[in-house]
């Protein structure tokens, strides 16, 4: 059974195409600005050079005809024709407390995501465009929507709920609602294969260090909590976000600048993190090649990046009264061999013993651990398209 995996963004768009009876990868690509001049889709049938077409895509629409065009294209295609595609599973950012897994979508359920714009204004329109865009082009298709929210949904109200007034949960549902649950999800499911458990039985912490980062709490498969919060600007430090700070310094930065509450929140999204700290870049490369040449405020971005990461293990640790192991996962935690060192530095005193050489790896599954680690630290590349086209597959499997 074939599965196409469609992530839409504002201008972007993610695909690739899985034969899921063996969970192989038959293509994939990007589509970048939709709408936009100089518009573009990579596209590659896995093992061939990519094919780059360069076309006016004036919606998402349109750029999804290109795909649809390209998986069944002759040459490049990996389909007769669209026919033998089973299902579309959607990336979808939010479902606000609707979904607490993966569903076929309906208009029900079309009309929960356009509920949640409120939420996630600048992801969820994208997404809900790209469904429409397919439901147009492929009608007799299911679809599956798969929330990064939902893996969150099993939080508890200790867990989820702001210290503010609670008529503002009511309300506004005003949460924590927690994000990259895909990933959390999957890393956290091929951890317990490496240690040869079953998900049931073991607590994990999953960090997703990429350029946004997130860490999350996982016992006996089930998320008890995270660190993106209402949006996805809260907890660790990232790339240009700033992540968790005390509120009361965006009405201070914004007195002082003369600027508005929402200029204060852009420049937490997109000047701040190590970016803001280094003045360098938000690429942990460009950092750690600052560093090598000296430069003090890379080192310390650095530092500050490492010392929140800590800061949630060692807090998830508590929650979960221990943990059989640590996973790092996406662009950073998958290829940084010293930010994981920095992370894990001095956790001896709580079971954590990092493996120098072991670590000294890149984007594959493995532990890098010392063997007298009483908790395990594992490198787990994420497979986000692979879990959509599980749940998919699943979703699917059940209309027959
Ligand atoms: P996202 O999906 O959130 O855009 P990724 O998970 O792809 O992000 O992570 C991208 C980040 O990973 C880059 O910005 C860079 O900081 C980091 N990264 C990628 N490769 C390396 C590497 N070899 N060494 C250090 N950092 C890396």
């Amino acid at each position: 059974m074939k599965v196409l995996v469609v992530n839409c963004g504002s201008s972007s768009l993610k695909y690739q195409v899985l034969e899921m009876d063996d969970s192989t990868l038959l293509a994939k690509g990007l589509v970048e600005r939709i709408g936009i001049d100089g518009s573009v889709m990579k596209h590659e049938k896995i093992g061939m050079d990519k094919y780059i077409l360069e076309a006016p895509m004036k919606n998402h629409k349109d750029a999804i005809g290109y795909v649809l065009e390209a998986l069944t294209d002759k040459e490049h295609g990996v389909v007769a024709s669209m026919d033998e595609i089973s299902a579309v599973g959607h990336r979808v950012v939010h479902a606000g407390e609707k979904y607490a897994s993966s569903v076929l979508i309906t208009q029900d359920v079309m009309d929960a995501l356009e509920e949640c714009i409120d939420l996630a204004p600048l992801h969820n329109p994208p997404n809900i465009l790209g469904i429409r865009a397919c439901q147009e082009l492929m009608p007799e298709t299911p679809m599956v929507g798969v929330f990064d929210t939902a893996f969150h949904q099993t939080m508890k109200p200790e867990n989820y709920l702001y210290a503010i007034p609670y008529e503002y949960y009511e309300k506004y549902k005003i949460r924590k609602y927690g994000f990259h649950g895909t990933s959390h999800k999957y890393v956290s499911m091929r951890a317990a294969a490496m240690l040869n458990k079953d998900v049931k039985d073991i607590k994990v912490v999953t960090c997703h260090l990429g350029n946004g980062a997130s860490c999350a709490a996982v016992k006996n498969g089930v998320c008890i909590d995270t660190s993106m919060g209402f949006t996805p600007l809260d907890g660790l430090v990232m790339g240009t976000r700033s992540g968790a700070i005390d509120p009361a310094v965006i009405t201070f930065i914004a007195e002082k600048e003369g600027i508005g509450a929402d200029e204060v929140i852009n420049i937490l999204n997109k000047k701040s993190g190590v970016a803001g700290i280094s003045g360098v870049s938000s690429d942990f490369r460009d950092l750690e090649e600052a560093e090598a040449q000296g430069n003090e405020r890379a080192t310390l971005a650095l530092q500050v990046f490492a010392m929140r990461v800590k800061s949630f293990i060692g807090s998830y640790m508590a929650k979960m009264n221990g943990a059989d192991c640590i996973v790092f996962t996406a662009g950073v935690g998958e290829n940084d061999p010293s930010m994981r060192k920095l992370i894990c530095s001095d956790m001896e005193g709580l079971g954590v013993e990092l493996d120098d050489e072991k670590n000294n790896v890149r984007g594959k599954e493995t532990v890098i651990s010392k063997d007298s680690s009483k908790v395990k630290v594992m490198l787990i590349p994420t497979n986000e398209e692979l879990t959509i086209a599980q749940d998919t597959v699943e979703i699917v499997g059940k209309l027959k």
